[in-house]
């Protein structure tokens, strides 16, 4: 019974005769909306957790939580778009991420990735330099220029992916550590980053194969060669001509296959490298 009396009274008011008001009132409604909603979007990947993303946009865990309406804080759907209220637009072009292993310290991460402490402290609101508790994700910065150059002067053309596949010659199933490249015989193929050359020679698997170890933790490994140019030991840098490619070891046809590792564990050479260029 309250509800037509309340349209009554609203008729009453006559609010039309009013208007320039709500108009005013309309736009810095929207103004303070819009100052209000200043932000980002980020859309959850797989392992993220509401400390790393509120480390990464470097704001409060609580903000993302109210902002969001999360109420279960340990719980994020891979792919949920959330909200990050005031995240700072600078921290959006992130560095590299570094899990914390046993016994790291601040300084042996920061040396080893050619930072100094105070950039990592910085970057990562660290209270303290000395203490790391393992498992933890940390933010290199200054590391997005870490780019590998294609290892070929031709176009990357994918014949195999990294990951699980029906081995070509063996048809079992098996994990493949890195990419097959197109490539004819001979194809030179170059050093992605600076580095020294850790083996140069001959394995039952990979036939004739370099591996050079960069910094930051990385090698890449270049396999099924033909003619290798570097010896262990050689220090190289980047675009310097290891080998030519081929059909050495265990291998169906001339391609190269080219990995990156990372602290000895392979990665998907796609997150570093563009296909095509
Ligand atoms: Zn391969």
């Amino acid at each position: 019974m309250c509800q037509p009396d309340l349209f009554s009274r609203i008729l009453n008011l006559r609010l039309w005769r009013h208007w320039p008001y709500l108009v005013c009132a309309a736009i810095l409604f929207l103004i303070v909306g819009q100052v209000h909603s200043s932000g980002a979007w980020y859309r959850v990947r797989s392992g993220d957790t509401i400390s790393h993303i509120a480390q990464k946009y470097r704001v409060s865990q609580e903000s993302i939580i109210n902002a969001n309406r999360i109420r279960n804080d340990r719980r994020l759907y891979i792919d949920k778009k959330i909200f990050i209220p005031n995240a700072n637009p600078i921290l959006k072009t992130d560095g590299l991420w570094y899990q914390v292993r046993r016994g790291d310290t601040v300084s042996e991460i920061a040396v080893s990735h050619k930072t100094t402490v105070g950039k990592l402290v910085l970057a990562n609101n660290l209270q303290s330099a000395d203490h790391l508790p393992a498992g933890q994700k940390i933010l290199i910065p200054d590391q997005s220029s870490i780019h590998f150059r294609n290892p070929m002067k031709i176009p990357l053309v994918m014949t195999s992916k990294y990951g699980y596949r029906n081995h070509p010659i063996s048809r079992m199933r098996k994990f493949h550590h890195g990419i097959d490249f197109r490539a004819r015989k001979g194809t030179r193929t170059y050093a992605c980053r600076d580095g020294k050359v850790v083996r140069a020679g001959w394995d039952p698997g990979y036939g004739n194969i370099v591996v050079v170890e960069h910094s930051g933790g990385y090698k890449t490994a270049y396999g099924h060669l033909s003619i290798i140019y570097v010896k262990v030991g050689q220090k190289v840098k980047k675009g310097h001509v290891l080998a030519l490619t081929g059909n050495s070891g265990y291998s169906t046809g001339p391609h190269l296959h080219f990995e990156i590792r990372r602290y000895n564990k392979s990665v998907d050479p796609r997150r570093y490298i563009k296909l095509g260029s």
